[in-house]
């Protein structure tokens, strides 16, 4: 692109730190963005700026979209569970020469008097419940469906939205959006007598309290962790790096 131009850059949304990078954005000069979110939560907490709803159709069909919308650079700020969108927006960047960024969160990691079981996927966190447990499960309505077949413990399942698929017959659904402080994870696992935390290695200040609580209680948890990332795209850990990065681009005419 030429010196001096608007730089178009599409947002791949759905995260705190997506609406944080697209409200910082608003305020830089020549940046102009867009925010993409899934559709998934029924009532989504929209960015500032543009945005759109909805998938893009695959690889093949989000190079045309971003060809059609002149994007110069694709900031993909999904969660980090999120690994379809990423593996597609590394394809469509490099079939189209748009630049890719990639922010995302570092992991949570143990400390002194966590009892964490790290597993790859939620079968694995389904297979390694104790029978007779009493589950806080916190990992999104739509793994839900992964412990269904689990009969012999209870559930508590939190998430925004109710899942949808099939569910654990013994289950209570507790319908609410972070972020918790550590207080209110507190209370959540002694009224419910919770033995036992299952979540994803999501990362971030939104949805840590629950470890801290489950720490002070001294309740284990089942940590699921990452999907593997795959592509060469430059990764940065927090907005403030995403907005250096963009900004040093928009310095050198892109
Ligand atoms: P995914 O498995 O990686 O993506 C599945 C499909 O959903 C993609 O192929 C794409 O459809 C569409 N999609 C995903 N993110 C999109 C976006 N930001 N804009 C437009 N289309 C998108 O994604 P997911 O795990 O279902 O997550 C969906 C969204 O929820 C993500 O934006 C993510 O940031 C957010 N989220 C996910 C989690 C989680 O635990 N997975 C937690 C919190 C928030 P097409 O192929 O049709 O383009």
């Amino acid at each position: 692109m030429e010196r001096g131009q608007t730089v178009r850059v599409l947002i791949l949304g759905g995260t705190t730190e997506s609406r944080v990078l697209a409200a910082t954005l608003d305020t830089v000069q020549g940046i102009e963005t867009i925010t993409s979110l899934a559709g998934r939560v029924a009532e989504p907490i929209l960015p500032v700026g543009q945005t759109r709803i909805g998938g893009f159709g695959g690889p093949d069909a989000l190079a045309v979209w971003l060809r059609d919308n002149s994007i110069d650079v694709v900031v993909d700020a999904t969660h980090p569970f999120a690994s379809t969108i990423g593996a597609h927006a590394e394809q469509a960047t490099r079939a189209s020469s748009v630049a890719l960024l990639v922010l995302t969160r570092p992991p949570w990691t143990p400390g002194e008097g966590d009892r964490w079981t790290s597993v790859a996927s939620l079968p694995d966190a389904a297979s390694a419940i104790p029978p007779g447990s009493r589950v806080f499960l916190t990992t999104g309505r739509q793994g839900v469906h992964h412990f269904a077949s689990v009969a012999h413990s209870w559930f508590l399942v939190r998430a925004i939205d109710a899942p949808t698929g099939p569910e654990p017959p013994h289950m209570t659904l507790h319908l609410s959006r972070g972020p918790f402080d550590v207080d209110h994870e507190s209370i959540m696992l002694a009224d419910n007598r919770i033995d036992l935390l299952i979540t994803k290695n999501s990362g971030g200040d939104m949805t840590r309290a629950k470890l801290d609580a489950a720490r002070v209680a001294s309740i284990p948890v089942i940590v699921v962790d990452r999907p593997a990332r795959t592509g060469s795209a430059p990764m940065v850990l927090d907005v403030a790096a995403a907005v250096d990065w963009l900004t040093n681009r928009l310095r050198a005419g892109l």
